[in-house]
């Protein structure tokens, strides 16, 4: 006791319990000593430690260690000290869980232990340098953030990064959060609630790229040699689904999946009841999946419910269904689409209605059709301000078959005449042989078909797991004009998208077992409702003509070698694709969720891979540049190439310009395209104006409405950027420039 009773010998106690073994000099340093001067006076000190037994030397190298009753003494010390600053009420800590509590150095061992597995004798001597520094600070207001920041510091300093990277909060800092709120409007943000969801979607990125993919894909999406879509949703939801409306309208499941959220009809007897299922299921799944869902065969499957109706009953149904469909997903960045069959498939045509009747899908043709016009009808019209419906985007099959009978020309008809007012449809033509049995495009312009497995299996209760996009101008500038080193790297590039959609997989997988998708993890006939294992991921690209151009110094529109590489490349992806370890569905597209081509641009303009001032985004949807004229037959002939190569998504958008064809020839077209040309989804875009102030819709892009001459920000422009129906208010700086300036035809 006697030597604990001097400052300096306490001190040195401490300084060796907290740092490890010390040298002389190292002491005399930090205690800010003077060694000559002062070496008799330490060395007094020094002594009576080691006489009382508390303190020893290693000869070997000179420095000085506590013994086991040094250490001891030591963290009594620190106990006594710890309560006697919680009894004078200092270094109080603001904590996480919202309470005001008293120091504990403990914490931070348990801290260090449990979430880094930092070993126990390190996270002790770690904790104690904190609280000394803390201590020394005097700082006013502790938070637990704070401490936490402050041992982060301390890893650091000791080398020990890896521990830091489990220990590091996520999240924004505040100068970011105010920005948001503040620039909220500018930046097309419409409520509280999408500010809001920006926080998460921060927090749900970084830990995607700290926690849960390699270091090798996290660096290769934040380099821009990729980009991860949907990164704010990656650990949480699948990107879309492709529902099966069956179990749904015929009681098999509740329509949220449990049956004890919302009311339930469980077997509709109506086509309201069949219509207020379906509603909740696309409620129930717009939290399950980042990007879209899709409703295939719905004329089909509703077609029982209808017989018997009158037009104007269903009419009138059917118009209740899309208004609240509009309303259910408003706010959610969410689109729906329903595939719509001109002809209902072979494969439909036998099965049972439902397990107990004795009548068939294909009792009911007439029934589908009629629904099927109906639908087109209401989709063409506007609301009761006079504008388009978003939602449900509508997917018009196709077949054969229609194209040779009257029904079928009425419903492409009908189609033909809503493109003409909002060209908002989309045509899925199922005539070339790989559109295989059932070809379902979901409404983000992702693709499956039957070809994986059967119909069932490989176009229902499954969907996109994700999108993987692949930056081809940078292989391009790495290539430097060698063909083997271009196929290499991309190879490479395909071989990491594949293993992040691996570990995507898993991850829903994994969310499915923690019950974070209800619905979709809900049982039926054996297997969970989405069938992960039945999912795709997709690989897709961007900058294809940029990087033919840079390898070949040619461009693609206009010359046939540099086409012929083109295609090479887009070859290759989908032999890469097809090449897998393990049996997980991968396929290639050259649609890319969300716009990322200018983020992937920018920063190859920054890492001084292409000369920054007049080089517009790469090229994002499309094989051939689309800021360039290309007459419309050679893009038809081009596109026809590639889209039998992209099967997991491609959509020939054709943007027409004003004076808007008639109906009939847009009609003629369809009919033409579908009979001759090897192309799988396309559509006719048509560019107008809504003024929110009076009503009037325009045909093309002005500054005023025309009828009245607002000019305010109730005067919105709508065309299809990226494949969706988006009007001016949904615009940023990517999809604005889209609407701007790529290249418009005529018919
Ligand atoms: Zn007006």
């Amino acid at each position: 006791m006697s030597a604990l009773s001097n400052e300096i010998r306490a001190e040195v106690l401490k300084m060796i319990s907290m740092g490890g073994p010390l040298s002389f000099t190292e002491i005399m340093e930090r205690l800010n000593m003077n060694p000559k001067s002062d070496a008799g006076k330490f060395g007094y000190h020094l002594r009576t430690l080691i006489d009382s037994e508390l303190v020893t030397s290693d000869e070997a190298t000179g420095k000085y260690y506590l013994t086991l009753l040094g250490q001891d003494v030591a963290n009594f010390i620190y106990g006594v000290e710890e309560a006697v600053r919680r009894k004078k009420g200092e270094m109080q800590v603001r904590t996480s869980s919202l309470t005001i509590e008293p120091f504990d150095r403990k914490k931070i061992i348990q801290a260090l232990i449990r979430e880094a597995n930092v070993p126990r004798k390190l996270a002790e001597s770690i904790s104690k340098e904190a609280e000394e520094r803390l201590k020394k600070l005097q700082i006013r207001y502790l938070t637990a953030a704070l401490i936490r920041e402050f041992v982060n510091a301390i890893l650091l300093e000791k080398g020990l990064e890896e521990y830091r990277h489990s220990l590091t909060r996520l999240g924004q800092p505040v100068y970011d959060v105010t920005l948001t709120i503040e620039n909220a409007a500018y930046k097309g943000l419409s409520s509280p609630n999408e500010v809001h969801s920006l926080a998460g979607d921060a927090v749900y990125e970084e830990y995607m790229l700290l926690k849960l993919l390699p270091r090798t894909i996290a660096d290769a999406h934040l380099s821009g040699a990729i980009h991860i879509n949907n990164a704010n949703y990656w650990v949480l939801r699948p990107a879309d689904v492709q529902h099966d409306l069956r179990p749904f309208l015929n009681g098999e499941l509740p329509p949220d999946g449990t049956g004890l959220t919302v009311p339930s009809h469980y077997a509709p007897k109506s086509l309201r009841g069949a219509l207020y299922a379906t509603l909740c299921l696309i409620k129930t799944s717009s939290g399950l999946v980042s990007n879209a869902q899709t409703l295939p065969f719905f004329n089909v499957f509703l077609a029982p419910f209808v017989s018997g109706m009158s037009d104007e009953e269903i009419r009138s149904e059917l118009r209740d269904f899309v208004y609240v469909l509009n309303a259910v997903i408003n706010g959610s960045n969410m689109s729906v689409g329903v595939q719509l069959e001109t002809s209902p498939p072979d494969f439909l045509v036998n099965l049972p209605v439902n397990k107990s009747s004795s009548l068939r899908y294909g009792d009911f043709i007439d029934d589908s059709i009629r629904l099927l016009k109906l639908l087109i009808e209401v989709i063409g019209d506007s609301d009761g301000s006079g504008k388009v419906f978003l939602n449900p985007a509508p997917f018009l099959k196709i077949s054969r078959k229609a194209l040779v009978t009257d029904a079928g020309l009425e419903s492409i008809a009908k189609a033909c005449a809503v493109t003409q007012k909002w060209g908002n449809v989309y045509y899925i033509n199922q005539n070339p042989e790989w559109q295989t049995e059932n070809a379902a495009y979901n409404a983000d312009l992702s693709r499956l078909d039957s070809g994986w497995k059967d119909w069932e299996l490989g176009t229902i209760r499954n969907g996109v797991l994700d999108n993987i996009t692949i930056n081809l101008p940078r292989i391009s500038y790495a290539a430097k004009g060698n063909d083997d080193r271009l196929i290499e790297r991309l190879r490479e590039l395909v071989e990491l998208s594949k293993e992040a959609l691996i570990i995507k997989r898993q991850v829903i997988h994994n969310r499915m077992k923690d019950k974070l998708l209800p619905l979709f993890q809900e049982q039926l006939s054996g297997s969970p409702y989405y069938r992960v294992d039945e999912s795709a991921g997709i690989v897709s690209f961007i900058g294809l003509p940029e990087a033919v151009q840079y390898h070949t110094g040619l461009d693609p529109s206009e010359d046939a070698e540099a086409l012929k590489l083109s295609l090479r490349i887009v070859e290759k992806i989908k032999d890469f694709c097809k090449e897998s370890t393990q049996s997980i569905r991968i396929l290639p597209s050259y649609i890319t969720f969300e716009p990322t081509a200018q983020r992937l641009t920018n920063l190859d303009i920054s890492s001084g891979l292409v000369e920054g001032k007049s080089v517009l985004p790469y090229t994002e949807h499309s094989v051939l540049p689309l800021s360039r004229p290309v007459p419309l037959k050679k893009r038809l002939q081009v596109e026809a190439l590639f889209q039998k190569l992209t099967l997991g998504g491609h959509f020939f958008n054709i943007r027409l310009e004003e004076p808007f064809p008639t109906s009939e020839m847009i009609c003629n077209h369809v009919k033409r395209i579908s009979e001759t040309a090897d192309i799988g989804a396309f559509g006719f875009t048509r560019d107008y104006m809504y003024c929110g102030k009076c009503g009037n819709i325009a045909a093309g892009f002005e500054d005023r409405c025309p009828s009245c001459s607002y000019s305010g920000d109730r005067l919105l422009k709508y065309t299809r950027i990226y494949g969706r129906c988006l009007p001016s208010t949904k615009w940023g700086n990517s999809e604005r420039m889209f609407a701007m300036e790529t290249q418009r035809f005529m018919l």
